[in-house]
């Protein structure tokens, strides 16, 4: 006889009940074990979606999550461990230039991450069009490469939190995924068994992010700042704005390059801004007190990318994958960018063959967008505004339907947008 009964517990969240902490550790164990069926977590997962966890309730399931797989061990090293997530963007490729430039002041980054799903790219999607690259290590491994390199990108292990990935397989087809106490413990389970000392939260806001309100985002990153700090994780957030593209590539191979120029003191002025302002905060939270800009003038950040990506199997001087189909989108008259749309441009680089529908498709290395011209810009009839790349014509075509829509003009000049909306700490 088990001391739970699966319906009692739904049925005491649906009527808006809190409930105990036995009961949130009963349930998420039986599901693990097969004694909780896929249909009884998804009317849970439902009944939380509308009715909530109160702050005791999401402690006990995130802490339960967690305790669904293993923690790995970080302590002993000799620098102190800093890791940073977003919640997803359209151009975001700062993981890849953040990580070996806060590793170059000192501290140890472990950036464990995914595969782009839908209109947002992922960061070992853009790191496999480097030949060679490798992105799964044992824990070992990655103990290793953070003592000796300082920072170390692979895919996290199937062994961190794995209740997650059920539970976000059954959020996904259950219209669940936009509830905040799911995202908060989703993500934090993940990063606090990761075994960091701290955390930024890169929380993005707008047309292009799946927060489209300031006001969830705030409540978003609040929620996910207060488990880490719970758990000892020394965590800030910071709301940056997601409505146009982040820099000027969309598209795997393609972010690799301008990650590149970046690093190599160019690059597209918000992805540096951006970059250097998380690193900031990273190196404030772990006691270091060096300047990210100096390491990323003086070439030490771009030492340390390459040191990482042969670390990892890859040639950091291989020539990358650039789709053979091309295009150019021309702007259809006169007038100023009101809006180069993110999500239209995530979703043109999705159906050049950038990213995946499904978690089993392969993406293309060489697919994806460049932007030419930012919101603001004053363009001409017939001035280029896109380059699409894909490697076949069907695909081209695919992406060429979906890029129409990304830009409007008009005769209102736009006031220059901030890139940083709030930073929010304990
Ligand atoms: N990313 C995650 O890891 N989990 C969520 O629920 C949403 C985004």
């Amino acid at each position: 006889m088990s001391a739970f009964s699966a319906v009692d517990v739904i049925t005491a969240k649906r009527d808006g009940g809190a409930l105990s902490d036995d009961a949130i550790t009963w349930m998420l164990d039986a599901y693990m074990k097969g004694d909780v069926a896929d249909e009884q977590m998804s009317s849970l997962l439902m009944a939380i979606f509308f009715n909530g966890l109160d702050p005791r309730e999401l402690l006990t399931w995130t802490d339960r999550m967690i305790a669904s797989g293993e923690r790995l061990d970080l302590k002993g090293l000799s620098r102190p461990t800093v890791d940073k997530h977003s919640t997803g963007g359209v151009g975001d490729k700062i993981s890849l230039i953040l990580a070996p430039l806060v590793a170059s002041c000192g501290a140890a980054v472990p950036q464990l991450s995914g595969r782009g799903l839908g209109h947002t790219g992922g960061t070992l999607d853009k790191l496999e069009s480097i030949p060679g690259w490798r992105a799964f290590l044992t824990n070992d491994e990655i103990r290793e490469q953070l003592e000796s390199v300082g920072a170390v990108i692979c895919a996290a292990g199937q062994g961190l939190a794995p209740v997650d990935r059920r539970l976000y397989a059954l959020r996904d087809v259950t219209g669940t995924v936009e509830s905040i106490p799911l995202i908060s413990s989703s993500i934090m389970s993940k990063k606090i068994a990761e075994g960091t000392n701290a955390l930024v939260l890169d929380v993005k806001v707008g047309r292009g992010a799946f927060i489209k309100t300031l006001e969830r985002a705030r409540q978003l990153a609040q929620t996910m700042v207060s488990l880490g700090t719970e758990h000892d994780v020394a965590t800030v957030a910071q709301l940056t704005m997601m409505n146009q593209p982040l820099g000027r590539a969309v598209g795997n191979a393609l972010e690799v390059t301008e990650s590149v120029d970046v690093l190599r003191g160019g690059g597209p002025r918000d992805v540096r801004d951006l970059t250097i302002g998380l690193a900031r905060v990273m190196l404030d939270l772990v006691g270091i007190d060096v300047d990210p800009e100096s390491k990323l003038d003086d070439g030490s950040a771009y030492a340390l990318y390459r040191t990482m990506i042969e670390a990892q199997g890859g040639d950091p001087d291989a020539t990358l994958a650039v789709g053979v189909c091309k295009d150019v989108f021309l702007s259809p008259s006169d007038g100023i960018l009101q809006s180069v749309d993110a999500l239209s441009v995530g979703v043109a680089a999705w159906r050049l063959g950038a990213g995946r529908a499904r978690k089993e498709d392969p993406v293309s290395a060489g697919a994806g967008v460049l932007c030419l011209a930012r919101e603001g810009d004053f363009v001409e009839a017939g001035q280029p505004l896109f380059e699409l790349f894909a490697d076949d014509e069907e695909h081209l075509a695919r992406g060429r339907d979906a890029i129409a829509g990304a830009v409007s003009l008009g005769e209102e000049p736009v006031p220059h947008e901030p890139l940083l909306l709030e930073t929010i700490s304990k």
